[in-house]
């Protein structure tokens, strides 16, 4: 364990998602800082390779039993692996000031192991908190634990910090910090090589067709099935799905694929997979859509899009809300309406009024979207400490 940092980062997460793609480009902004990763996964290389010190719980998967939605009884079954963790986190945090967890469960578990030790606990909040993602006694957990251990609890936007409020959350302090995108990454996105889906091959595929992008995890909220419904009365379009499965079963993709057979649209979509050059997907798509079926937290996919210059369709609720201007920046449409979302699609502006569309959602991503702006937000907040 390396001594004298006076921030640390933690998340039980071992392979990126969105919350740890942001944890990345705090940590690059914040000198003498450090990460504890509670699970094993390609997150630690990705760390060390920017010279941070990384150090990593061994043996804490069957922390992955207790899920938000879960019951008081897969929590019961997660304790064995919650006190090894506690006994770890204890003495990771010797000689640290300040604790950012990522994460509910870094949260949770680091609140505890400070206890009594005067350490400012920052809560990085990425989700909604709502019945429809949360059980019960997820919520009364989260409730419970905000209340008595966090000194600050970072919301992602103005619907997360609304849905807090609403569900009877309360903090010391509650801020909002937009999960901001690096956009020197879209122009040094890594090469695709020996690619099964290479870009060049989806060009030939494409042709004659419009390419609508889909980007995210292949999750039932983030409504994969929206757009396959809506794809039936889009004849001349074509769909890449880009993303994998992170945390549920491969059931949900086998439904997805039983539904575009039966629909008979299957031979116009693609599922590509987990992709790290997301940008060379997106760069190829005429349009990019947004279907989450419950409000979205944020939506960085969304961000990034807006990035490329491309126009984003997305459900008019959560953090999308925030980040698109209806009809000048892209389109919202009414969350899970196949039906709407098709006829927006098929009445995209094209030539001039499409480029000055196209430029509005670039200049809109970069005015209150990037990482620059995060990571200044962030480092305001730590002083403040
Ligand atoms: N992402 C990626 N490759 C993929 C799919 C997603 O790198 O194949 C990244 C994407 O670029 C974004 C993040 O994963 O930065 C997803 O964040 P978002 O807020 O959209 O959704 P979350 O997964 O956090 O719910």
């Amino acid at each position: 364990m390396t001594t004298g940092n006076s921030i640390l980062f933690t998340t039980h997460v071992g392979n990126p998602g969105g919350a740890e793609i942001k944890m990345l480009e705090l940590i690059k902004a914040t000198p003498h800082s450090r990460v504890v990763l509670l699970e094993e996964g390609t997150l630690e290389n990705t760390i060390q390779n920017y010279g941070v010190n990384v150090t990593v719980a061994k043996d804490s998967k069957s922390l992955n039993q207790y899920r938000r939605e879960s019951s008081i009884f897969s929590a019961i079954r997660s304790i064995p692996t919650v006190i090894k963790l506690l006994s770890f986190a204890r003495k990771e945090t010797k000689d640290v000031k300040i604790i950012v967890c990522m994460s509910q469960k870094s949260f949770l578990i680091f609140s505890l192991a400070t206890l009594l030790r005067n350490k400012k606990l920052i809560w990085f909040m990425n989700d909604i908190v709502s019945s429809s993602h949360f059980s019960l006694f997820s919520r009364l957990v989260i409730k419970t634990f905000a209340r008595l251990f966090s000194d600050v609890v970072v919301l992602n936007s103005q619907a997360s910090l609304h849905q807090w409020k609403k569900s009877g959350m309360y903090c010391k302090r509650e801020v909002v910090i937009y999960s901001g995108v690096n956009d020197a990454l879209i122009n040094t996105s890594p090469e695709s090589i020996n690619d099964e889906h290479s870009v060049s091959q989806l060009i030939k595929w494409k042709t004659d067709f419009s390419l609508i992008g889909m980007f995210g995890r292949i999750s039932h909220w983030k409504g994969q099935q929206v757009l396959i419904n809506a794809l039936k009365d889009l004849p001349k379009h074509k769909v890449i799905f880009v993303g994998g499965a992170q945390f549920e079963d491969d059931s949900y993709k086998s439904s997805l694929l039983k539904l575009a057979e039966e629909l008979k649209v299957n031979d116009r979509i693609i599922f590509l997979g987990h992709k790290e050059n997301i940008f060379d997907y997106m760069k190829l798509c005429e349009v990019v859509v947004h279907c989450s079926t419950s409000p979205e937290p944020f939506g960085r996919v969304i961000v990034e899009a807006m990035l490329c210059g491309k126009i984003v369709v997305a459900s008019d609720s959560g953090g999308p809300t925030e980040i698109i201007v209806d009809g000048e920046t892209g389109y919202l449409y009414p969350a899970g309406n196949a039906k709407e979302l098709a006829e927006i699609l098929s009445h995209l502006p094209i030539l001039k009024e499409r480029e000055v569309m196209e430029n509005a959602a670039r200049s809109r991503a970069i005015k209150f979207f990037t990482a620059k702006k995060m990571c200044v937000d962030f480092r305001n907040l730590c002083q403040q400490l």
